[in-house]
């Protein structure tokens, strides 16, 4: 089987800098190559300039919030400006809360942590593992995969008529797959959730880098996402949009920073008066340079422009299913027919072990992807038709040639492709 190249169409703008675009890796072939990094949706490279802000802001290194030094306070007012850079970036009302965790997974958690007394959750079965399984301790009604945006709002909708309408609920969806880069009508899905009067968080971990996210205009609730999609280190996520539950809730964790004052009561216990703004579920030293990235990040994908952004993923997506399209071998994995998507495509190789050929090609050209299941199995078990009991995404066994293939390989790609 050989793989043709289609070539690529010089009109649409450059990459973006991102770290590590040179390196060179070695082949087992002999020699070395620059490496070429397809598995953005895992974790896109750090953007050179929010690398560059980052080292700016180091020699004004100090605590926030307690610290009544110049570099505390210095600190302090970075931290609180990022906070309102994020809430910008995604077109907060007046009133919303930004929240700085560590990922999308704890800004889901914290969220069902803080989940009103008996509230129902829905979620679709396609979901990314961390916005499928945070929500243990409700009611979760798991709704089909949908073949198409339109049947994914009817399934909500007839979901959601046979619920209470008075208790509270939530539906939780991504706004752009891990696995089929596709994207899910979330505003229509808001809407559906809020007729019945329940309320939506936004999963925008694939999509807040790819596409521009409004809180306002999409009507959702809630909305997560992860610095380290969206080029700026690993170790910070957000959670943003409506305080009343958030304050209402229990802190996220307890601790120095989330109280406001703590007194020891005659009887010898403690009482705590926790504090209502996003400090709440902020406990302990906050990740102050993962904040700053995050909102460097935001302010670089900003100026960049997301229509440029976007018509270079276009370009990027058509030129691998280009490539692709005369080995009859390959079959990309898909929901919703040719919907839009974000940079990326899943995909098999009939007769294929997707893990061996994701290994030959990091092994043989120097091009590093993704194979698995992608945490979302059921999402892909459903996609290749396979067996939705079976096992992991380890080390699944080679399918045999014209059998099906048990896992998928995964290219993605964004801003610095
Ligand atoms: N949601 C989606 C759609 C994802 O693709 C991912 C990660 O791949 C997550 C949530 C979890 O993100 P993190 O691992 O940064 O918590």
């Amino acid at each position: 089987m050989s793989v043709p190249t289609a070539a690529a169409d010089q009109s649409v703008c450059a990459p973006l800098p991102v770290l590590g675009r040179d390196v060179t890796v070695p082949l087992v072939t002999g020699g070395e190559v620059t490496y070429a990094a397809l598995d953005y949706a895992a974790s896109a490279p750090a953007l050179q300039r929010v690398w560059d802000d980052v080292a700016a802001y180091a020699p004004y290194y100090g605590s926030v919030h307690r610290g009544a030094g110049y570099l505390s306070q210095l600190s302090t007012d970075l931290f609180e400006n990022a906070r309102r850079t994020v809430a910008e970036f995604l077109d907060c009302r007046t009133g919303d809360q930004v929240v700085f965790t560590r990922s999308t997974t704890d800004s889901l958690n914290l969220l069902a942590a803080a989940l009103p007394d008996g509230c129902e959750v829905f979620v679709f079965e396609t979901e990314h593992h961390a916005s499928l399984l945070p929500w243990r301790d409700a009611r979760v009604t798991y709704l089909d995969a949908p073949d198409s945006p339109r049947r994914a709002v009817e399934t909500l909708e007839h979901a959601l008529a046979g619920r209470d309408p008075h208790g509270p609920a939530l539906v939780c969806v991504t706004g752009a797959s891990n696995v089929t880069g596709e994207l899910w009508p979330v505003r229509e899905l808001a809407a559906a959730a809020h007729a019945h009067g329940a309320r939506i968080v936004l999963d925008a971990a694939q999509l807040a880098p790819h596409h521009p996210v409004s809180v306002r205009e999409l009507d959702v609730d809630w909305v997560a996402f992860s610095g380290h999609k969206l080029y700026a280190p690993f170790g910070s996520g957000v959670l943003a949009g409506r305080s009343d539950w958030l304050r209402e809730a229990e802190p996220y964790l307890a601790g120095g920073g989330a109280s406001r004052t703590v007194t020891r009561r005659a009887d010898g216990g403690v009482d705590v008066e926790w504090h209502d703004s996003a400090a709440r579920h902020e406990a302990g030293s906050p990740n102050v340079i993962g904040a700053y990235a995050v909102a460097s990040a935001c302010k670089a994908l900003t100026e960049a422009g997301f229509d440029t952004l976007i018509a270079r993923e276009e370009q990027l997506i058509r030129t691998v299913r280009e490539g692709l399209a005369d080995v009859p071998e390959v079959r990309f994995l898909s929901l919703f027919g040719d919907a839009p998507r974000v940079g990326v495509l899943s995909f098999v190789v009939e007769g294929w072990n997707s893990s061996h050929f994701a290994a030959a090609l990091s092994a043989e050209y120097g091009i590093g992807v993704r194979d698995g299941l992608f945490c979302a199995h059921p999402l892909v078990r459903t996609l290749l038709g396979s067996d939705p009991q079976s096992q992991g995404e380890c080390g699944a066994p080679e399918a045999a040639p014209g059998e099906k293939s048990l896992n998928a390989i995964r290219v993605s790609f964004g801003a610095g492709t």
